[in-house]
């Protein structure tokens, strides 16, 4: 198309009113072809300006977010002119699970995608139950919960033996593969088991403060410096303490295993009109393009011992929590998480509405 507006451009001097007609009869065409193309693409499609009001819109988007794009995108809260990809729960008119994608234009503003990933995400839960073998499901179901309380009684006890003999390496590595266990028990149990979020009010914060608390060693030995940004006033919301610290532990954890010794971690927590916000933000190897459009999904890894099931956890959890999360990533140069948790008030309004 723009080589064929450069051939016209550079003969138009020579081009009399029959062949400009017919020329312009190319386009029109064309424009019609790529009209219809957007008209009925499945995906929603939003192209926002630079202060990101929609400017246009295809029926499926409308179809999509059950209200006109126009009085949609603020709820989205779209990172402006940047390559992103979250997911979110949409509640009204039927609950639904939606991919939205970002991709900065050459020309200014931003193009949204979105995509129904309600029966994908199903099945692929349904898949990662049936899927996990027999003796997987016996040890989540069964003796994982009896291994999780004596490594709990090792780790204080070793707690205690650092004390007694502080900077030990042998104690220090006891310790590290204790938190391993843990964590390889936590997500196994809660990727077969998931249940539901026991709610009540509380600061997005709190769990942040344990979170950081279980993975101080790991960030000590490794140089990493933490910058922590929490506004002592915070905005109440309906929250389950023990399933968050289990989010903030899979992202941070990831950060930290992203980043290279002496490398930087920033956790940010902020509000606006409708959501406590937590940012976490590490300067890393960053995740690849075609990495970031399987986020979320089980089993995708890029580590020798990783197994994929962190973030679909987190992610499930999140939406169970009514929220989204959304990351963003440029390779080399680090990651951000996004984390947004309804308000309770405007969750309290939603829910009547
Ligand atoms: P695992 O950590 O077991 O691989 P996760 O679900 O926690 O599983 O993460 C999935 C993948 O996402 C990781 O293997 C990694 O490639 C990528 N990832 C997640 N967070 C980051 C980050 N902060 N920086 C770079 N890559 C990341
Ligand atoms: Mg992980």
């Amino acid at each position: 198309m723009r080589n064929f507006f450069r051939g016209v451009r550079k003969r138009i001097g020579k081009l009399d009113a029959g062949l400009l007609r017919e020329q312009y009869e190319l386009i029109a065409d064309e424009a019609d072809f790529l009209e219809t193309l957007f008209a009925t693409n499945s995906e929603g499609i939003i192209v926002l300006d630079d202060q990101g009001s929609a400017i246009k819109s295809n029926p499926a988007a409308k179809a999509l977010l059950g209200m006109e794009p126009e009085d949609a995108v603020n709820d989205l809260a779209v990172p402006l002119g940047k390559a992103s990809k979250k997911e979110l729960a949409i509640t009204y008119p039927d609950e639904k699970i939606l991919e939205m994608r970002t991709l900065p234009l050459k020309s200014g503003g931003t193009l949204v995608y979105l995509r129904d990933m309600t029966a994908e995400r199903k099945r692929s839960e349904e898949e990662l139950r049936l899927g996990a073998t027999k003796a997987v499901r016996d040890l989540a179901s069964g003796v994982a919960h009896e291994i999780a309380n004596p490594l709990n009684a090792i780790s204080l006890n070793l707690q205690l033996l650092e004390r007694e003999i502080p900077d030990n390496e042998s104690i220090k590595t006891c310790r590290k593969q204790i938190l391993r266990l843990e964590s390889i028990l936590r997500e196994f149990l809660q990727a077969l088991r998931p249940s539901r979020p026991n709610l009540a009010p509380g600061s997005i914060a709190d769990p942040l403060k344990n979170c950081l608390a279980t993975l101080r060693n790991e960030i000590e030995e490794r140089r990493i410096s933490v910058t922590l940004d929490i506004p002592s006033a915070l905005p109440s919301v309906a929250i389950d303490k023990s399933q968050f610290e289990q989010v903030y532990f899979n992202i941070i954890k990831n950060a930290l295993e992203a980043t290279k010794c002496g490398g930087h971690l920033w956790v940010e927590v902020t509000s606006d009109d409708n959501d406590a916000i937590v940012r976490i933000k590490d300067d890393g190897e960053g995740i690849a393009p075609e990495q970031l459009i399987h986020l979320f999904e089980p089993y995708r890894t890029t580590k020798e011992k990783g197994n994929g099931l962190g973030l679909m956890i987190s992610a499930r959890i999140i939406r169970d929590h009514g929220g989204t999360i959304c990351a963003e990533s440029k390779q080399d140069s680090g990651t951000t998480f996004t984390i947004r948790i309804p308000r309770l008030e405007k969750r309290i309004r939603r829910l009547k509405g």
